[in-house]
C-alpha cells in the first residue's frame, strides 16, 4: 500500500520549493489520500527515515479512514507514533542487513541508539518534570523561575549521571519545550517507541499472522481504547515488559557500537 501511495497515488509532495514550509508531516482528511509534505534530500539518510516515519502515519490514516466510519477514524496520539516509528524500525533493519562496512554499520547503530535515548529516555525525563511541576502547582506553591530550574537540574543530574557535564544554561531547557503546554503529551513518545520496537520485532521475526495483526491494528483507527488496540496487536503496555525489551535492545546496540569504534 505504501509503495503504491509513494510511487503511483501521489501521496508525497517531496522536494523543497520556493515558499514551501520546512519540515515534514502527514496529513489528510476523511476521504482524501493521507498526503505527506516533505523536503526530501536524496543525499541525507535522515530524509529517508523521515519519509519512512511519515509513511507510517500515512499508512495508519489510510487504513483507519478506509476501514472505519468517520467517527471512529481518528486515532489517538498514544498510538500515532507507534505506526511512524514502526516503519523506522523496519527501515533500520533493512539498512543494517545490507550494511557492508564497519563505518556504515556504526552510523546506523548510532542513529538507533540516539533514537532510543532521545525518545524513550529523554521524553520520560520530560514527563517526570511535567508531573513534578503539576504537583507543585496543585500544592498551591509558586512556579518561580528558580524553582523550575532547580527541579529540572535535579532530573538532568539523575538521568545523565556524574560522568556528564551539565552546562548552567541547560536547566532552562525545560522552559522551551512547547509540548508542556499540552499536558501529558511527551510520555507518549516513550510508550510509542517501546511499543513499536516490540511490534516491529514480532513482524520481522514472524510471518503472515504477525503482519496481518499489525495491519488490523492500523485499521482499528480510533474505534477502541488505545491500550486495548495495542494489546490486540501483541504489546501489553500495562506491563513493564515492552519498555524493558526496548532497554535491552538499547544495551545490545551500545555493546555492538563499542566493538565497532
Ligand atoms: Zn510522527
Amino acid at each position: 500500500m505504501l509503495r503504491r501511495g509513494l510511487l503511483e497515488a501521489r501521496w508525497v509532495d517531496r522536494y523543497e520549493n520556493q515558499g514551501k514550509r520546512s519540515g515534514a508531516f502527514s496529513y489528510g482528511a476523511y476521504g482524501t489520500p493521507p498526503y505527506i509534505l516533505m523536503n526530501y534530500q536524496a543525499d541525507v539518510i535522515d530524509s529517508m527515515f523521515t519519509l519512512a516515519h511519515e509513511g507510517g502515519h500515512s499508512m495508519h490514516s489510510h487504513y483507519s479512514t478506509t476501514r472505519q466510519p468517520y467517527q471512529d477514524s481518528h486515532y489517538t496520539i498514544f498510538v500515532a507514533e507507534v505506526a511512524s516509528t514502526f516503519n523506522e524500525q523496519l527501515l533500520g533493519k533493512h539498512l543494517l542487513d545490507r550494511a557492508t562496512g564497519r563505518k556504515e554499520r556504526a552510523r546506523l547503530i548510532n542513529r538507533e541508539i540516539e533514537e532510543i535515548r532521545g525518545t524513550i529516555v529523554r521524553q520520560t525525563m520530560f514527563a517526570e518534570f511535567e508531573k513534578i511541576i503539576h504537583a507543585i502547582a496543585e500544592e498551591g506553591e509558586a512556579l518561580t523561575l528558580e524553582r523550575l530550574r532547580a527541579e529540572y537540574r535535579k532530573l538532568l543530574e539523575r538521568y545523565f549521571g556524574p560522568g556528564f557535564v551539565i552546562d548552567e544554561a541547560l536547566d532552562l531547557e525545560g522552559l522551551r519545550i512547547p509540548h508542556f503546554y499540552r499536558a501529558f503529551y511527551v510520555y507518549k513518545y516513550a510508550t510509542g517507541l517501546s511499543a513499536s520496537i516490540a511490534l516491529a520485532r514480532a513482524v520481522m521475526d514472524g510471518g503472515k499472522k504477525e503482519r496481518e495483526r499489525y495491519l488490523r491494528f492500523l485499521a482499528s483507527g480510533g474505534s477502541k481504547f488505545p491500550l486495548d488496540q495495542l494489546k490486540e496487536a501483541g504489546v501489553d503496555l500495562r506491563k513493564p515488559a515492552p519498555v524493558a525489551q526496548a532497554m535491552t535492545r538499547f544495551r545490545e546496540l551500545v555493546e555492538e557500537l563499542d566493538t565497532l569504534v
